[in-house]
């Protein structure tokens, strides 16, 4: 098992990429309280990072700050060659870009499954309606639930219903996929059908950053993971090293405490 995921992982050719985030020396405060401390990643195109780190690491506050929701104090951030600025025309290019999944679905509960999905195409991209509405069928295909498109979202289980979430994020077309703890809202037996969407998408080159305490995901998807603390980057190192051989006595105190 642990030989063909290498072999997978291999056939990525990240080496081969481009530079599609760049995060340097970046600060983040809330008032006094100093939640991100010089972080610095870089991502390839296709890769995928699993961010772990214990409650209040600032794990939701990096990803955030990549997508333009929280404000950066210092430090740079780049998304496929466009530097985040607080000008707002920026601020939108970069939110095309990045597609965002949240623990709580957010789904508007008076619109129907499709229009969930397609709605915001038709105002951020122009599309005409019957061209969102093909593609969002499309979606709704791939993430394995198209029979649910007419009805509403008070109507789904909440796997089905955050793997719309995901369909939704998708419909924009966004080149990097951020998941903030996507199945931690779930009740257990629909964690898996989440994970297997993303797993999917993961394997159809997405460049992904998730943040997740779901380690059998971490192991076999990520291709490498990064450990927060206290708004420091701990330790960041591929799958075998970080749960085999990590560097830092944190990496290890923390892999104790979930493992
Ligand atoms: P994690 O996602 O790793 O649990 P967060 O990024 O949510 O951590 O939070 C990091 C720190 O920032 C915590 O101390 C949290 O209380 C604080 N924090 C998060 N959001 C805000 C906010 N909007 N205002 C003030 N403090 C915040
Ligand atoms: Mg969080």
């Amino acid at each position: 098992m642990e030989k063909t995921i290498q072999t997978e992982k291999k056939e990525k050719h990240l080496e081969d990429q481009i530079d599609i985030i760049k995060v340097e020396k970046l600060n983040k405060w809330f008032g006094d309280l100093h939640v991100i401390k010089d972080v610095d990643l870089t991502v390839k195109q296709g890769e995928v990072i699993v961010v772990l780190g214990p409650s209040g690491s600032g794990k939701s506050t990096f990803i955030r700050t990549l997508n333009a929701l929280e404000e950066l104090q210092s430090g740079t951030i780049e998304i496929d060659g466009i530097e985040l600025t607080d000008d707002l025309k920026n601020v939108e290019e970069i939110r095309k870009e990045t597609g965002m999944v949240f623990q709580q679905f957010n789904l508007f509960p008076h619109m129907t499954i499709l229009k969930n999905v397609y709605l915001a195409p038709i105002w951020v991209r122009k599309w005409k309606k019957a061209k969102a509405e093909e593609i969002a069928l499309g979606l709704l295909e791939r993430v394995g639930i198209p029979e649910q498109a007419n009805k509403f979202p008070g109507q789904l289980s909440g796997g089905q219903q955050q793997r719309v979430a995901i369909a939704r994020a998708l419909a924009m077309q966004p080149k990097i996929m951020l998941f903030d703890e996507p199945t931690s809202a779930l009740d257990p037996e629909m964690v898996n059908e989440v994970l297997d969407v993303m797993r999917n998408l993961a394997e159809s080159g997405m460049t992904m950053i998730v943040v997740t305490h779901e380690m059998g995901f971490a192991r076999q998807v990520a291709d490498r993971l990064v450990l927060f603390d206290k708004g420091e980057v701990i330790e960041m190192a591929g799958p075998e090293e970080f749960f085999d051989n990590p560097k830092h006595e944190r990496t290890k105190l923390f892999l104790s405490q979930i493992l």
